[in-house]
């Protein structure tokens, strides 16, 4: 599932490449079930004839603000994908709606297994949907004091606790693996039980990996869903630490990575390294 960087490389692109553009059209496939609301004919009426203004991430999803005040709001989920493309070239699999720009462009939503959601907001839902959403870890605003706030009293892993996006947005399980590794801690103690010192190391390194997979156009992991607006692959696999690297020599120490199933999912540590 993209994750912070993977949809800050999107935000980024649509901001460069669409923010400006009118929306002329809008061709929704018959089984486009990403739209989840208002109905497909009101959908397309609130949004032929406006403005993108700008694109914004919040958590994990894409914000774009239209001319009308009102806010188109896309989450990739699993497969999702958003390509920019000139207007009539060669068709996208797994098409669902497509945006048709001004500027002979058209924005393309895309999703194999259908998970991806998109829904047109105005201001009050908007403001909603920002309040559920925990804090940034990019924000600058956001510090350790505040990490260890959200953590105290939290019974549940760390790993899952860094998953959950009310407490933190913008981090999956890419992102958290590789933190936790860096912070040397292990993904199963409680979120209460770390130290001042392991939520310090904790929140500079989440910040430190997610700036650094941005920098590299975020993570293409080995299902090879997450692309860019231009369909091109994120480069930062090669700098992943533990994701899919069970079995593998850990970087630090001799020791093997090993993969255990942490709430349902994957989880890659050293076990003699995280503590
Ligand atoms: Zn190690």
């Amino acid at each position: 599932m993209p994750e912070l960087p993977e949809v800050e490389t999107i935000k980024n692109d649509l901001q460069k490449k669409v923010a400006g553009l009118i929306l002329q059209d809008v061709l929704i496939t018959k089984k486009a079930k990403q739209i989840r609301k208002p109905s497909f004919r009101r959908f397309k009426e609130e949004l032929i004839s406006r403005k993108i203004k700008k694109a914004e991430r919040l958590g994990k999803f894409i914000v774009l603000h239209l001319s009308s005040r009102k806010f188109l709001v896309i989450h990739l989920r699993m497969t999702g994908r958003l390509l920019v493309r000139k207007r009539n070239t060669k068709p996208d699999d797994y098409l669902k709606v497509a945006f048709v720009l001004t500027k002979n462009k058209e924005l393309r939503f895309t999703d194999a297994r259908g998970f991806g959601t998109i829904e047109l907001l105005n201001k009050k839902e908007l403001t909603k949907l920002q309040e559920k959403v925990g804090p940034d870890p990019l924000d600058k605003s956001f510090t350790a004091g505040d990490l260890e706030k959200r953590l105290q009293r939290r019974k549940r892993a760390i790993k899952l606790t860094l998953l959950d996006q009310s407490i933190v947005s913008g981090v999956g399980n890419i992102y958290a693996n590789e933190a936790l590794f860096a912070a040397k801690v292990n993904p199963r103690r409680k979120a209460s039980s770390l130290s001042g010192k392991n939520v310090k190391l904790l929140h500079e390194s989440l910040k430190k990996i997610l700036k650094k997979a941005i920098k590299f156009r975020g993570t293409t992991a080995k299902d090879e869903y997450f692309v860019d607006t231009e369909g091109k692959k994120g480069r930062f696999k090669s700098y992943l630490k533990v994701y899919q690297r069970q079995g593998e020599k850990c970087p630090n120490c001799k020791g093997k990575i090993k993969r255990i199933n942490l709430g349902g999912r994957g989880t890659f540590f050293c076990p003699s390294c995280q503590k």
